[in-house]
């Protein structure tokens, strides 16, 4: 993906590089006191309602998990979930260029205009069976957790302040987006930062699975494709040849000698191998697919970097062992990337999801994850995720399920808080 650290980076990824992480949005007016708000009359009704109707937002999870949404495949799922949006008078319900579908709640103004959604698509392919079942208090469906909770609670949070009439002087936009999910790549977010709604999102907000956290800093990930390709030939005919397979397990052995800090985390794995055609032919390819992650955009770019040069010197190792006309190459094919990034614990955005959540009576952990969120915290503005309440397991599991805990209906009550505070209400 790149010779040089940032020459060859993605516009995105070069952006974590250049602008702080810990940049604050620029000129967003500052949240109100979620305390203070929840005392007010219309605000209160708002978290009432999504109480009451916890039961409606668990039937909407159902409904909209049971329309397949396959990686790149997110079409039947958008246009129920946009139906659904204008359904409760939003304006401007529209799908853009990527798929994703966008609904208005205009404020009065002035003030920020915040943005808060759930992922449209799944881990799972086309065909697999999504019926939902339920036993007892437990849903089970492929997708159910992550992210149909997170859908039902944006629906939940829009239809509770719809039904209570907050005024609010920001807008607030409620998005389902496309491509959160492995090879997606996060393009639907991408798309919205860097096309869509450009330089219109003050504060983001995703809600993304089960539980009560969260997720203030974006893990990043550099995924790539690595192929050594040579001509291959007989084992024993053409003995003297370099060898793709060799290469990469020359490869493979210097990635596992990396070390690395354990503050700021910084992974690596090599998770799938490929190549060859018979025990007795030099095989003409060798592949490797690898995966390195850390929440530090530095430390992630220096890992990229390291690993650059091992398969660099792998592949020069090679060829130098063999006294042969033959020489090997090497592709790095970038699959995948997820740009870091790090907030500070006191950004506006995060004391005012903990403020939220104090006042609903829970203290979330805080923690750092690769979601929707990397893609604003990579470019140093202000995104979270949150979880969607209740509880879940078997995430990108065909076993998956949501459990409808006694206090499940703070999901869509933290979001309904939290978007309020940081819009401000008249
Ligand atoms: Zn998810």
């Amino acid at each position: 993906m790149r010779r040089s650290i940032v020459s060859r980076l993605s516009p995105m990824l070069a952006a974590t590089l250049l602008i702080p992480a810990t940049a604050a949005a620029q000129g967003a007016a500052k949240p109100q006191d979620p305390a203070r708000l929840a005392r007010s009359p219309k605000v209160k009704a708002a978290l009432d309602y999504a109480k009451a109707n916890e039961a409606k937002t668990m039937q909407e999870q159902v409904e909209l998990c049971q329309i397949p949404a396959p990686p790149f495949k997110e079409q039947a799922r958008a246009a129920e979930f946009k139906r659904r949006l204008e359904a409760l008078g939003l304006k401007n319900v529209r799908i853009d260029a990527v798929g994703n579908v966008i609904a208005e709640r205009p404020g009065a103004g002035p003030g920020p205009t915040v943005l808060i959604e759930g992922h449209l698509d799944t881990v799972f392919p086309e065909g697999t069976d999504v019926t939902v079942k339920k036993e007892g208090n437990r849903l089970l469906g492929p997708g159910i957790g992550d992210d149909c909770r997170g859908l039902a609670v944006v629906l939940s949070a829009a239809r509770a302040i719809q039904a209570a009439g907050v005024q609010t002087r920001g807008t607030i936009l409620f998005v389902g987006d496309v491509g959160e999910e492995g090879l997606g790549d996060l393009r639907g977010t991408k798309h919205l930062f860097n096309e869509e709604l450009k330089g219109k999102i003050d504060y983001f907000i995703s809600v993304d699975g089960t539980g009560l956290g969260l997720t203030k800093d974006g893990v990043g990930s550099n995924r790539y494709e690595v192929t050594f390709k040579g001509p291959g030939g007989h084992s024993y005919g053409a003995f003297g040849m370099p060898n793709p397979i060799h290469a990469l397990g020359r490869a493979i052995a210097k990635i596992s000698d990396f070390q690395v800090p354990k503050q700021p985390k910084v992974t690596f794995n090599v998770g799938v191998i490929s190549g060859g055609t018979s025990v007795n032919s030099i095989p003409f390819e060798g592949k490797m697919l690898v995966d390195m992650r850390s929440p530090d955009p530095r430390a992630l770019a220096e890992i990229d970097a390291k690993f650059k040069k091992a398969v660099q010197d792998a592949l020069a190792e090679e060829n130098a062992r063999w006294d042969s006309p033959v020489k090997l190459t090497v592709e790095i094919k970038p699959v995948g990337v997820r740009p870091a990034g790090q907030q500070p614990a006191d950004a506006p955005i995060v004391t005012t999801g903990l403020a939220a959540a104090k006042v609903l009576g829970f203290t979330p952990h805080v923690g750092a994850s690769s979601t929707d969120a990397n893609v604003p915290i990579a470019l140093g503005l202000p995104g979270v995720t949150i979880d969607g309440g209740g509880k879940g397991s078997g995430a990108h599991s065909l076993g998956e399920s949501f459990e409808a805990t006694e206090d499940s209906y703070l999901g869509p009550q933290w979001a309904i808080l939290y978007v309020l505070s940081l819009a401000g209400v008249k």
